[in-house]
């Protein structure tokens, strides 16, 4: 923080709904004004446009019922996760357009708790026809198979979610559709100490009946490397077995078949076996082979393969060199690169195919008529000591973000200037567009330059760096650092990020061999998975995966494709009106009752709100009507203006006290200030009183 004195705000301005009614808007105050409130229990505070939500970490008493009716009725009008979904339902109905609330924040801050607020609203106001309540069911499927216990956050979401609710002409909800975000596969096959591998695994080996443990072979989730690699078994307050029959009906209620369901607990229980298959060296040259032990035997049953060609697939590789196929055989970090791979594979395919199944029962009344809410919960920028390739995307996601934001604001802005017939060229807007260029600019940014090199069967994390490094460090947003660090100047701060990993995570290569493995199983999930696979590698790519190489899948990579997906969500977002929640977390520990000014300063810095108060403190973001103002200050004057209108009132005072022409505009119906301007009038007229 600075140690620079700046004005305070009288009492009186004590813990106000709207930061924008702070009439010093400078950091302090404003976190101040946010602790203040937080001690309260009251945990949302608007920033103009903006709702603020400070993560309570504890049961507070501002849901259910009775707090949506009072909403609903607008007979509460404090701020609320509850008010914006109702905003976003009555723009919705009276102008026919469709909206978003945008959620955004750091890890354990608060955003998928917020959205299944903002749909438990949308839920108990457009329900009726019952598909509310399927609707509601996603959270708890999504969340077994998508969430897990991080340093962070006990149930941390490791991927975006946009989910676009569908509304009939009555404001009745008539289906809705889940899309999602860059689902972190690695975690499948490793996850630091005392973190977690995704919920649904500790669930089923907690929660499955004895029968359904046989036949899937399932043992405790010690007995799996993959999850015992992180010495962490079990969350706090949480009953793993519990929560596997709470999936299990949501399942039914989502139209997953009984049936389906077996095979997709029978996948689950092939990864944690994949794990578990270890190599033995087969010759002096180091090849290997997998152990044909119980492990092998169980995922060739459950996937339904034939054991000899799993063994096959685990110790080859088919390359391609010109127009033969040569076969070379895999060294143990090659086979095991090759298994975790297909474990990583099955599981995200896995995922897809279970959001593909939700969004088939969600259907229903899918439309597109100008009456629809999409709640998007997607990761906040991020910073840490080490930033690799995820961060790098996820900042990126949320450049576009930020942009998307920052235009929504400006337009506002603008469109209340030139309402009351106020020069707006005299407002000034910075904007991320530099920043977005160095990442999307072809050929010579970020994404284009990763892209190339991941071409290159020679490239490595050290080449990409120099390349980056070579045409890179012209642009200001732009700099290179030592060996395989770079600095990218994002809008919420400084990132540098280490291009370790970022090769072979951009490649996300599957060898052809493992589709073939799972297109020949006798199992429909690993054959609709290896269809998926095979449709995926049949887009345009970027360019030849491995030229010289072969037989791996040709893909999109992993920055392109999610690239892409962005360029669909800022398309799709661009025809709604947005309404933005910053969800803050107050402290690293999870505890209620924790208050760390630097820790939510950051925060505050990073997801905007700090850029509202900017962007208005570079406008005029102090506005009383003449009315009120003349009658609030009319007092102070020397001359007698009784019988003046409120305007020419107004006017005389702002000479009075002889404030500057730019400090002021004065527009038909209201006057605005440049920030701290109506202080100096406050001051006088506390004196006065
Ligand atoms: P994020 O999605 O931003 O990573 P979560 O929404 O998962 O964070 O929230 C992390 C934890 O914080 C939750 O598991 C819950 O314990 C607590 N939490 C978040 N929001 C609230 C809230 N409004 N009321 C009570 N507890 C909350
Ligand atoms: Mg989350």
């Amino acid at each position: 923080m600075s140690d620079t004195l700046v004005p305070a705000n009288p009492d009186i301005l004590d813990g106000v709904d709207d930061l924008m009614q702070l009439s010093y808007l400078n950091e302090p105050s404003v976190l101040y004004n946010l602790n203040y409130r937080y001690n309260q229990d009251m945990i949302y505070t608007k920033a103009g446009p903006v709702l603020v939500a400070v993560n309570p970490f504890k049961e507070v008493p501002l849901y259910g019922n009775h707090y949506i009716e009072a909403y609903r009725k607008r007979s509460n009008d404090s701020p609320h996760v509850y008010a914006i979904a109702d905003t976003a339902i009555r723009e919705m109905i009276r102008d026919e357009v469709n909206q978003s609330i945008i959620i955004s924040g750091e890890s354990g801050a608060g955003k998928t708790e917020t959205a299944k607020i903002a749909m438990q609203y949308l839920a108990a106001l457009g329900g009726g026809s019952g598909i509310e309540y399927e609707i509601l069911k996603t959270n708890p499927i999504l969340e077994a198979f998508g969430n897990a216990k991080t340093l962070r956050n006990d149930n941390s979401s490791r991927f975006g979610k946009l989910i676009e609710i569908y509304f009939s002409e009555t404001g009745k909800i008539s289906g809705a559709q889940v899309q999602t975000f860059l689902l972190e596969k690695s975690r499948v096959v490793q996850c630091a100490q005392g973190e977690r591998s995704y919920h649904i695994f500790y669930q089923l080996c907690a929660g499955a009946s004895p029968a359904l443990k046989e036949k899937l072979n399932l043992k405790s989730a010690h007995e799996y490397k993959y999850l015992g690699q992180s010495n962490c078994y079990s969350i706090n307050g949480i009953d793993d077995a519990e929560r596997f029959h709470t999936v299990k009906e949501a399942l039914d209620i989502v139209h997953v078949s009984k049936e389906d369901q077996e095979s997709v607990f029978a996948m689950l229980s092939a990864v944690l076996w994949l794990g578990n298959v270890s190599f033995t060296v087969i010759d002096n040259e180091n090849h290997v082979e997998p152990v044909a032990d119980e492990s092998l035997s169980t995922v060739a049953k459950l996937i339904g393969c034939n054991i000899n060609e799993l063994k096959l697939s685990l110790s080859k590789r088919n390359m391609r060199v010109g127009k033969d196929t040569i076969v070379q055989k895999l060294t143990l970090p090659q086979a095991i690169d090759a298994r975790d791979a297909l474990a990583k594979s099955i599981y995200s395919c896995l995922f897809d195919w279970l959001v593909e199944q939700i969004n088939k029962s969600l259907a229903v009344g899918k439309r597109r008529t100008g009456r629809s809410i999409s709640i998007l919960d997607i990761y906040g920028f991020e910073s840490f000591d080490k930033n690799s390739f995820e961060q790098f995307c996820i900042n990126y996601a949320n450049e576009r973000l930020q942009q998307h934001f920052n235009r929504h604001l400006f337009k506002l802005e603008q469109e209340e200037y030139i309402q009351d017939g106020i020069d707006w060229t005299r407002v000034d807007f910075e904007d991320n567009q530099d920043c977005l260029s160095l990442f999307e600019k072809k050929p010579l940014g970020l994404l284009s330059l990763l892209d190339e090199e991941s071409t290159f069967p020679n490239g490595t994390d050290l080449t990409l760096a120099n390349k980056l490094k070579q045409h890179l460090l012209s642009n200001s947003c732009f700099r290179g650092d030592r060996e395989k660090l770079f600095t990218v100047v994002h809008y919420a701060g400084e990132v540098t990020y280490e291009t370790t990993g970022f090769l072979e995570k951009n490649r996300d290569l599957l060898h052809l061999d493992s589709i073939q493995l799972l297109s020949s199983c006798s199992c429909h999930l690993p054959q609709a998975f290896a269809s998926s696979m095979l449709i995926q590698s049949e887009k345009p790519v970027v360019g030849p995966l491995h030229k010289a190489g072969g037989a791996d899948s040709q893909r999109l990579s992993v920055a392109t494709k999610f690239k892409g997906q962005l360029f669909q969500l800022m398309q799709r977002l661009g025809n709604t009106t947005p309404h933005f929640i910053r969800c803050i977390k107050p402290n690293n520990v999870q505890s209620p009752g924790l208050y760390e000014q630097g820790l939510v300063l950051q925060q505050l810095r990073c997801c905007g709100v700090l850029e509202v108060v900017r962007i208005s403190r570079s406008g005029f973001p102090t506005r009383m009507s003449h009315q009120k103002f003349s009658r609030r200050y009319g007092f102070l004057l020397v001359d007698n203006v009784a019988d003046k209108d409120p305007l020419s009132v107004s006017v005389a005072i702002l000479h009075q006290f002889n404030i500057l022409p730019e400090m002021y505009q004065v527009g038909y119906t209201k006057l605005f200030f440049r920030t701290g301007q109506i202080g100096v009038l406050e001051d006088t007229r506390n004196r006065t009183l």
